[in-house]
Formats: C-alpha cells, structure tokens, sequence
C-alpha cells in the first residue's frame, strides 16, 4: 500500500499539494481535518458543547462515519447524513480544533484513518498523520507558512466562495487554532523527525507540488516498479555462464584505456578516409576536465567519429544494453568506454555510471534526443532531461555540437563545435520543472550551434561557388 503523509498547520496549502500528488499517483485522498470538521457538525446538530469530553464521548458511541467518494470527491456521511456541505463554513474550523482536542474523539478518528490506509492507496493531510497515526507512511512531509501568509491564503479562499470574513479575525484564529493543536495532550501538530520539511512562505503553489512529487516519485517507486534487477542475474538463466560474466563486467564502466588508445590509432585513419569530417572550431571542444558534449544524431557512424576526431583522451558514450551482448561489438563498446544503458526503464545503474565518470574529470558525449535521428535531417525531436541533469549534477560544462548532415561513405561533411556553457543558475535545483527549464537551454544553445553551422556552412559554399 501507497501511504504518503502530509502534516502542517492549516493554511499552508496541505490539502492542494495533497490532492495534486493523488491524482498524479491516481490514488485516494483523505481530508482528515474534514472528519474532525464532519464530528464538530455532529455534535452541534445534536446541541452538545464541542468541549464537553464527557457529553461528545457518549455522543460518539451513537455515531457512524462513511468516507466515500462520489465523482472522485470525498464525502463523510455521519449516521447516514453527508455533512459535506456544511464543513467549510468558517466557524467549523474552530469547533474542529475544539472537537479534536478530546482523546476519545482523536482515538475513534485515528482508527478510522488506520482503517482506511491498510486498505487504500492513499495520500492523508492532517496533523499528525506522519508522528501518530501512520508513522510507518511510506513518505512524510511538514507543510508550513508563516500566520500572516496563512491567513491571507485563507482570506482570499473564503471571500472568492462568497463568505463575508475579516482579515484580522481569520488571522487571530489561525494562530489560536496553531496553539490548540499543538498543545493539545494527544497527538498534537508536530514534525515527525522523518519528515521532509517545506516552507511555503515564498513558493508558490506549482513549486510547492513539484518539489513534493519528486520526492514521493523517489520514495514510492519501489513499490510501483519493482527495482530493476542487476541485468547479468536476470539474463542468467538464459545465458551461458561465460556470456553472463562478460556482461556483468561489461557493465563496469571501462577505467583502463590503453586498448582504446590504440584502437583510436588503428581506427582514426580509416573515419578520415571513410567519413571525413571538418571539425569547426575544434578549440571550444578542448576543455580540461569533465564535460558533456551534446550532439545531434543520425547514424550508427556519428557515434564515434567524435571519439576518433575530436577528443585526444578518452570519452564515454551511451549505449543500449543489448548491443553489449553481440560478440565482437560488445567487446569495442566495453573498450570505448561505452556505458550501457536499459531502455524503457529509469536505469540507476547508467545514471550512477555518468555520474561517477563526469565527477572523475571524464567527458560523456550524449545525445539529447535520446535517439537518432532516422529521417537525415537536423531538425531535432524533444530533448530528454538526462544532458541537464548531469550536467547540472556534476557541475560540468556542455558544449553544444552539431552534424550539419548525417555522415556519409567519402563524402565531406561538418561537426560545428559551438561556445560551451554552463547551467550554473540551476545548480543545486532538482525538482521535474527545473530540469524542463535547464533542458530547454540546451535546447536553445543547440538551435543556435545549428544556425551557425548552417551560415558557415552556406560561406563555405558560396566562396566556391564564387571562385
Ligand atoms: O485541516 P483542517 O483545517 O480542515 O482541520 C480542522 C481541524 O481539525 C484542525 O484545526 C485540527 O485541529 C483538526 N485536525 C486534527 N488532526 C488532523 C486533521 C485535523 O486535529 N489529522
């Protein structure tokens, strides 16, 4: 079972981020403040004082609650009657604060909510979700905003539904609600120490939910995916045991490149005959250090004529996975410093490799698209996130490069290197909007390295031409 907590005093945007990550889960969400709102209602509808322990415990005893969820909208039926409409009004959050203090009205609620998480899917706000009633939730979070931001949130809330409020009476009773509920003797609102701790003074919603659904795709994924299992166990059954050796070593990245150095001096000569390439500004390519290379993709070729033509130290490519298994390729990729890479997964073991291979002051060539190209032209298709991300990761430059076409047998063709650059203001950013962002610089830089590979190339052939 799915079960994400999110704590926080009222105000802080708990039930929109609450409702967010459930949907894009496609999961339950439970309002708990809204049982607690739904018994305060009860127990006015019945004339008893929401702060009388003794006439709400005997009340309690009469009392049936049904969560349920009409046109994915949860309802609560208290002894058959849906008190949903009637649990927004502004006077009902202090009766709820009031209701909640009494032990046997949290003792009854809390083994509902216990209920309901042993059998759902589901994400839970309220205030102590992650510290009392599910403390072995899969992910916790603590929502919190300063009184005054809280309020002002309240504020517009209300008045946009029509309610007459006054500013100053909806912050007064936020902070007396902060001080009910977490002084209050049992389960009162606090942290969990497991918590993942969010601020929202300053953020605004979207980046609220973001932060919070990279964490819970982080937290929850071994529970929707199972990890993908080491590729070398899996294939044993159907390999040899020679062939599942050599794949599990071909799966540590290469760190001795005297084979690749000599391969380059053996294969270098024959890609200048077969493929020749102009490299154009083959200086911004020349960086100490780790960098990414970013290129368009064409053909199998492309590949490694960088690797031969451009970079005199090793670089580190991707590859797919399977093309480590065919004999004699298996072996070039392993000795090119290939990383292997299983698609149509998020692959933990490729990241860590890039990873680990840029933090060492190695380059990785990459190819954004994630694919190549099967069309022949420069138009690009979208770009993948992985070429930001580790390059945001590791601090590494990119340097932008382009094919102006895709290589062909004898014929000459160009590999215009554009100005590097970093993405430094994204350092230290990791939430999907952000990466989107950072890619789309990439993008960007990549779009202008083809405009002036284009130009360049266009020179070129008009001063032929002219000649
Ligand atoms: O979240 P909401 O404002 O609807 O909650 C109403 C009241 O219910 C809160 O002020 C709090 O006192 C109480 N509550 C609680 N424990 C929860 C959820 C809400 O005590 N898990």
């Amino acid at each position: 079972m799915i079960n994400i907590a999110i704590d926080g005093p009222a105000g802080a945007g708990k039930s929109t981020v609450a409702k967010a990550v459930a949907k894009d889960l496609g999961i339950i969400y439970l309002d708990t403040g809204a049982m607690y709102r739904a018994t305060a209602y009860y127990a006015i509808s019945q004339g008893i004082s929401v702060t009388d322990e003794a006439a709400v415990k005997a009340m309690l005893e009469g009392m049936s609650m049904d969560i349920v969820y009409e046109d994915g909208v949860q309802q609560i039926y208290v002894n058959g009657l849906n008190t949903t409409p009637f649990l927004r009004e502004h006077y009902m959050s202090k009766a709820a604060s009031d209701i909640s203090a009494l032990p046997p009205v949290r003792y009854k609620l809390v083994e509902l909510q216990q209920q309901f998480a042993k059998t759902h899917d589901v994400v839970l706000d309220g205030r102590d979700i992650g510290t009392f009633v599910l403390p072995k939730a899969n992910c916790k979070f603590y929502m919190t905003a300063t009184p005054e931001e809280r309020a002002t949130r309240r504020f517009k809330e209300l008045t946009e539904k029509g309610q007459s409020v006054d500013y100053d009476t909806i912050l007064n009773d936020i902070i007396q609600r902060d001080y009910n509920d977490s002084h209050r003797e049992v389960a009162p609102l606090k942290q969990a120490e497991d918590a993942y701790y969010l601020d929202t003074t300053d953020l605004s919603i979207d980046d609220v939910i973001a932060q919070i659904k990279e964490v819970v795709h982080i937290k929850t994924k071994p529970v929707e995916q199972p990890p993908a299992p080491v590729p070398a166990a899996v294939e044993e059954k159907k390999m040899s045991k020679r062939k599942a050796k050599r794949m599990k070593s071909y799966y540590q990245v290469q760190t001795h490149f005297g084979i690749y150095r000599l391969l380059r001096v053996i294969l270098r000569p024959i890609q200048a005959i077969f493929w020749p390439i102009k490299i154009v500004n083959k200086q911004n390519a020349m960086i100490e250090g780790n960098a990414v290379y970013t290129c368009n993709h064409y053909s199998k070729v492309d590949t490694f004529i960088p690797c031969f033509a451009l970079f005199k130290k090793e670089a580190h490519i991707l590859a797919k996975q399977e093309l480590f298994e065919v004999p004699i390729a298996g072996w070039f990729l392993h000795k090119m410093g290939a990383i292997p890479v299983r698609r149509g997964e998020a692959d933990i073991d490729a990241v860590k490799n890039v990873l680990s291979v840029l933090k060492n002051g190695k380059k990785l060539l990459i190819f954004p698209e994630g694919t190549r190209n099967r069309q022949g032209t420069q138009e690009m298709a979208e770009f993948k996130t992985g070429t930001a991300r580790f390059a945001i990761r590791t601090k590494s430059p990119i340097v932008p490069m382009l094919y102006y076409s895709s290589p062909k047998l004898f014929k000459r063709n160009w590999l215009y290197v554009g100005e590097p650059f970093t993405l430094e203001e994204f350092y230290g950013a990791r939430t999907p909007e952000k990466m989107h962002e950072a890619t789309e610089v990439v993008r960007l830089k990549m779009d202008e390295t083809r405009k002036l590979c284009n130009e360049y190339v266009a020179n070129l052939k008009n001063k032929k031409r002219r000649k």
